[in-house]
């Protein structure tokens, strides 16, 4: 019916100009307007890399939270490969990765990476973000760090969801209790949490100890816990592990 056809084409042409009205008078484009257009195969999706590249570019001038845009040196996107099977997640950016523009760059991301290479990953084959992209703000002349509010993390959460949504990775680890009331707005005691598998989104989740508990509490029994998590993450993805890596005390 050539005649439906073309009803049913400039139905579909009024909704395109809608879409990119709103796309062109909007700061921030819909959400859903490029996958909902790729599931009708009429744009391609660009690469991950670009879809990451577009979204780090709205982060970076972000001022959703004006506390924190007035006090940060820049935001802190996140960093890795675009196609990883494991995105790691964690709470939010301290004064090292606020200065350096990456997460986990200070002490506990030294050991963050020592846990991740002993798992046979190097830190450019997975993804690492926060669930926040701005440092906490100090009162002036406080050194240290604080964790992000409820708030904090619930306006800036949709930002890390595109990440994941662009990533799609098969794992994601959320490291400390604060990166999982960020995500599963739940805060229960991390014993009930860790050494079983979660889900977010459909994305199996395991739930460890951030590593900066670790350095707090040396106790190797501690470490043996996130590295029994991390082995499981392992197992889950079919990758090999060895004799040396059962037995591993981080
Ligand atoms: N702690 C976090 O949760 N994230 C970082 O990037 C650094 C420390």
């Amino acid at each position: 019916m050539p005649g439906a056809m073309s009803e049913f084409e400039r139905g579909l042409d009024t909704v395109i100009s809608a879409l990119e009205e709103i796309r062109l008078g909007n700061e921030q484009p819909p959400r859903a307007a490029l996958a909902a257009m790729e599931k009708l195969r009429l744009v391609p999706l660009p690469d991950k890399a670009t879809r990451l590249a577009s979204l780090q570019n709205r982060v970076a001038v972000c001022v959703k939270c004006p506390h924190l845009a007035s006090s940060r040196t820049q935001t802190v996107f996140g960093v890795g490969n675009p196609n990883a099977q494991v995105m790691f997640i964690g709470e939010a950016p301290g004064v090292d990765e606020d200065s350096r523009g990456e997460p986990f760059v200070g002490r506990a991301g030294q050991l963050l990476t020592k846990i991740i290479e002993t798992m046979g990953f190097t830190r450019g084959e997975v993804y690492i973000a926060n669930i926040l992209k701005c440092r906490p703000d100090m009162p002036p002349s406080v050194s240290g760090n604080r964790p992000p509010t409820a708030r904090e993390m619930e306006t800036c959460l949709p930002y890390l969801i595109e990440q994941i949504e662009i990533i799609e990775p098969q794992i994601l680890v959320a490291l400390g209790v604060t990166a999982v009331e960020g995500l599963l707005k739940v805060r229960e005691p991390m014993g009930k949490m860790r050494s079983r598998w979660h889900s977010y989104n459909d994305i199996p989740l395991m739930i460890t100890y951030h590593p900066s508990y670790l350095l707090r509490n040396q106790s190797p029994s501690e470490k043996r816990k996130v590295w029994e998590d991390m082995l499981q993450v392992l197992e889950r993805l079919d990758r090999p592990i060895s004799q040396k890596q059962r037995n591993y005390f981080l």
